[in-house]
């Protein structure tokens, strides 16, 4: 679990970005995922995520420091939200593809699925636009205390499947409710950021 956490900034393009050489790590997923609830879970700060995060609305990234300057976390606005305009649906790309493919501190994205559910096309699209831009991902899959075992065996094989998940990436099954499997995906997230 982090140690220390501290909203910085949130930024709505380049000129927001912070200057400096911080490894960053940003989290990516599904309006409704429960990414800040991840955020949180692993802050142990129930207030973190969410400080400027008005589903459909501004479209911002938000940047956290993570043990003293250790790495940043920087949290996206969460994608497929269904009442968003397509002008704000093109920003969001506009903006996510500036970061994703010019953002040098950027070391690891952190993607989270709904272990209910198929992946969407906005998930698909996301996680070839990673590996087509040779971004290390990890998949976090949420809501496991949502299914029993034999379900959320064939739910990660569907996920892997629809996602043509590559087996070098790491995939951790989490519970954000009953706090399953946290230490184990800030393990993975430490190893893969290299910090
Ligand atoms: P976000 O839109 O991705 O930031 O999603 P939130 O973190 O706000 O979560 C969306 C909803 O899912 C909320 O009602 C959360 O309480 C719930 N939620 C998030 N994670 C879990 C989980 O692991 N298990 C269960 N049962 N509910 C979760």
């Amino acid at each position: 679990m982090f140690k220390q956490s501290l909203f910085i900034k949130s930024a709505a393009n380049k000129s927001g970005w912070i200057n400096d050489d911080i490894p960053e790590v940003c989290f990516v997923g599904r309006s409704n995922v429960g990414k800040s609830s991840f955020i949180n879970t692993l802050a142990n700060n129930k207030k973190l995520a969410k400080v400027a995060n008005t589903p459909g609305k501004t479209r911002l990234l938000n940047f956290f420091d993570i043990n003293k300057s250790s790495f940043r976390l920087v949290d996206a606005p969460g994608y497929g939200y269904a009442k968003i305009s397509n002008d704000m649906k093109i920003e969001f790309e506009i903006m996510m593809e500036d970061y994703l493919t010019t953002r040098n501190n950027l070391k690891l994205v952190c993607m989270l699925v709904d272990l209910r559910h198929k992946p969407t096309n906005d998930d698909i699209q996301m996680y070839n636009f990673l590996k087509a831009n040779d971004i290390p991902v990890l998949i976090i899959g949420t809501k496991l205390d949502k299914l029993k075992k034999n379900e959320y065996v064939k739910n990660e094989k569907m996920i892997k499947e629809t996602l043509q998940f590559n087996p070098s990436d790491i995939f951790v099954k989490v519970s954000n409710l009953d706090k399953i499997n946290i230490k184990d995906s800030y393990d993975a997230l430490i190893s893969l950021l290299e910090v």
